[in-house]
């Protein structure tokens, strides 16, 4: 602490991401990213990309991404709002969206990062429990709200809400931003983009950090009415024009024109998920249901402390979150059929 602090920073309570291991021979499924390399097409244009021009500053609006993603999803650019990873995005949602005098509304379990966006911006909020399959209840949302968000598949659980329950969601709450966090929803599940025509209180983001496998790229983004999209614009444009540099811009561009490429790593991960279910389900764990690249394991013998520190002295680093709902589950990224060998090799010698 010090004296030069503005006061309110005293107080602020700070996300605290997965680690990021400077050895690079340790097996990394702690933090849900891709275990194949990103586009190659992607790659190629980023390094079209490496030159002088890089003394200009990118273009504010990434019109080139924006068209890309649109697009992509069927809609028009004004519904697409983008940013530096999808927490930037989420954390102009809380600032331009959420500030009610309601509280907003997300899961007991679901990402920490929701409670953190609310201290920084002091809005208030409530948590809605899962029930006891970790699963959302629909019902618990229709009550009055300044917004509602949860991730889809949610996370850490991987458990997916089917787009009909979605929509009882935005139906209940027609007066209320509801937004749906598909950071996973590639592995698994359908987005609610189909829905954001009909739903002007829908907003989806995404990002480019896991399906298409450029978390060190920094790029997410939003779909939803234009309305919606230009308040987070005028937020964004309050704060820094430039979110998204040139090689991003690019990159991202070309990543999300290469479908090939992103159905066979997609394809790749969904088929190592289930495999490594199996396995871990024959040594007794109790795996949720997952929709995402990580499963969330619990084993009804060993303290998953334990077992988290344990795999980690045989160089295989997996999540562990002490709130005491989930404390006994441990959350596993899904790697390459390599890595979750590592995993089941170390769990063996347990
Ligand atoms: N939402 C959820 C549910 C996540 O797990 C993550 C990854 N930590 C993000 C958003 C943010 O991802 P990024 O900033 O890399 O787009």
């Amino acid at each position: 602490m010090s004296k030069f602090w503005s006061p309110f920073v005293k107080s602020l309570v700070p996300y605290v991401p997965g680690e990021q291991p400077k050895l690079n021979k340790l097996v990394k499924l702690n933090t849900n990213e891709n275990p194949y390399g990103p586009s190659p097409k992607a790659l190629e244009a980023m390094r079209a990309e490496l030159g002088d021009g890089l003394r200009l500053y990118p273009d504010p609006n990434s019109d080139l991404l924006k068209q890309a993603v649109a697009a992509y999803y069927k809609v028009q650019p004004n519904q697409v709002f983008l940013g530096n990873g999808s927490d930037e995005v989420l954390a102009h949602i809380f600032y331009g969206l959420f500030q009610h005098d309601q509280p907003l509304l997300f899961p007991d379990i679901s990402y920490s990062f929701y409670p953190v966006y609310c201290g920084l911006y002091g809005i208030a909020h409530e948590t809605v429990a899962l029930d006891e399959q970790f699963q959302i209840r629909v019902h618990d949302y229709a009550r009055p709200n300044g917004g509602i968000i949860f991730p889809n598949p949610n996370a850490p659980t991987g458990c997916l809400l089917a787009l009909e329950a979605i929509e009882q969601i935005l139906k209940a709450s027609p007066d209320s931003v509801v937004v749906v966090d598909e950071a996973y929803i590639d592995f698994g599940g359908e987005t609610a983009i189909s829905l954001v025509d009909r739903y002007p209180n829908l907003l989806v983001t995404q990002t480019l950090s896991k399906s298409r496998s450029l978390a060190g790229l920094r790029v997410g983004l939003a779909v939803g009415h234009p309305d919606l999209i230009e308040a987070l614009e005028r937020v964004k444009n309050s704060f820094n024009s430039y979110p998204l540099d040139r090689l991003a811009i690019v990159g991202a561009t070309a990543a999300f024109e290469d479908q090939a490429h992103f159905n066979t790593t997609r394809n790749a991960v969904i088929a190592s998920r289930e495999a490594l279910v199996e396995q871990l389900q024959g040594k007794g764990f109790e795996v949720l249901p997952s929709a995402a690249n990580f499963i969330f394991a619990r084993h009804p013998q060993h303290d998953a402390a334990g077992l988290a520190a344990k795999v980690r002295e045989q160089g295989v680093i997996v999540r562990h979150f002490k709130q005491e709902r989930i404390a006994q589950f441990l959350r596993i990224t899904i790697g390459t059929p390599e890595q979750n060998q590592a995993l089941l090799d170390a769990l063996s010698d347990i």
